[in-house]
């Protein structure tokens, strides 16, 4: 169970860090301290045995009670110094996350010095942009309601939370599997699917041949369980649903669900999405296919707005991907994404998944 604590600053007494929240980080209030000049200093939790350097994922929400705005010094010292070039902006979610704004941040050596602006009210401040268990839930709502949509329980996660997808086309069509937030801090593709599923429900003839052509299962979180721990890479149990989820079931509940889930649906395409962390990365799309990856070059949306371009290539993945797994058994064609926050705001990221999968899936259709 979580429990929510509060840090309060002498130097600043209308003022106070919430945290102990779902998904917070650091959770602990032990690792927010006051500095005697006044100055919040949270050390960022990394889950023990994550890969080095995968500390991109920090929430705790700021308090101002008062009624002006508040400039409030802070340091965070992060899990570990190899990424602080990812470091160079954060995000501040007004309102408790109903407002996303990008800022500039700075990291040297595993630390980032900075004062944030604190208007009165509760705002967060995250690495990137949060999609919640309470958005997963909403996401199923919304989407679940609709009259071409299945909602599919899946099963449980270790934890006891619920596993669940949607499903849409044609009963029997080639199926196509598409997963994101394996890893607990990648929230991009949540809102890439969102954006997405918005615009073909509102206008579902526009699709119909995709929808005449393939069965899809998607997917907006499969582990809940290191999201509502706040944690960036592994589920609490130490799996890492991205490397290793088909060599899991004997040791996470939930990865056991997905595997018997996935694998008996034979995917014909599965498609894992992510992102990463940085100023500078790329949007970038993988599949086990040459081909597929040619195809959809030559289709990409321009994203140069937005200071991406396509970083596209084919890639033979390792024993222990789930989708590797399924290609080992079905054949099945593969895809993975890599999109990064940096910039865009929830909006530009929902509107980049209708970009997205409107160039990918008729190209995956084709080849169902
Ligand atoms: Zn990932």
């Amino acid at each position: 169970m979580t429990t929510v604590s509060r840090i309060d600053n002498p130097k600043f007494p209308e003022l106070h860090i919430e945290t102990g929240y779902e998904n917070s980080n650091p959770a602990d209030p032990a690792r927010i301290q006051v500095a005697p000049d006044g100055r919040f200093m949270l050390r960022q939790h990394l889950e023990p045995n994550a890969p080095p350097g995968y500390s991109f994922h920090l929430n705790v929400a700021f308090v101002n009670a008062g009624k002006t705005a508040l400039g409030v010094p802070l340091r965070i010292e992060w899990g570990e110094k190899q990424y602080d070039w990812c470091r160079n902006h954060m995000y501040v979610g007004y309102d408790s996350g109903n407002d996303w704004q990008m800022i500039a941040a700075d990291g040297h050596a595993g630390i980032t010095d900075m004062e944030l602006i604190v208007p009165p009210g509760r705002h967060l401040l995250c690495v990137t942009p949060i999609f919640t268990l309470a958005d997963y839930r909403a996401f199923l709502a919304e989407f679940g309601a609709h009259e071409l949509v299945e909602t599919v329980e899946v099963g449980e996660s270790h934890e006891g939370r619920r596993l669940a997808c949607l499903r849409l086309g044609k009963t029997g069509a080639p199926k196509a599997v598409i997963t994101t937030r394996a890893h607990g801090y990648e929230t991009a593709c949540a809102f890439c699917m969102r954006g997405w599923l918005r615009k073909l429900l509102a206008g579902p003839d526009a699709y119909r041949r995709l929808l005449e052509r393939m069965e899809l299962f998607i997917f907006p979180m499969i582990n809940p369980d290191a999201v509502a721990a706040g944690n960036c890479c592994l589920a609490p149990t130490g799996v890492n649903f991205g490397r290793e989820l088909a060599l899991s079931s004997d040791r996470d509940r939930g990865a056991k669900a997905l595997n018997d889930f996935i694998l008996g649906l034979a995917p014909a395409f599965y498609m894992d999405m992510h992102n990463h962390t940085g100023g500078r990365l790329l949007d970038s799309f993988r599949s086990n296919s040459q081909d597929l990856v040619d195809a959809f070059n030559a289709v990409a949306p321009d994203e140069s707005r937005f200071q991406k371009v396509w970083d596209n290539y084919a890639k033979t993945y390792v024993p222990g991907y789930l989708t590797w797994e399924c290609t080992e058994r079905f054949g099945t064609l593969r895809g993975l994404t890599e999109f990064p926050w940096y910039i865009r705001l929830p909006a530009d990221m929902e509107a980049f998944g209708v970009r997205f999968f409107d160039a990918l899936m008729p190209l995956v259709a084709e080849r169902g």
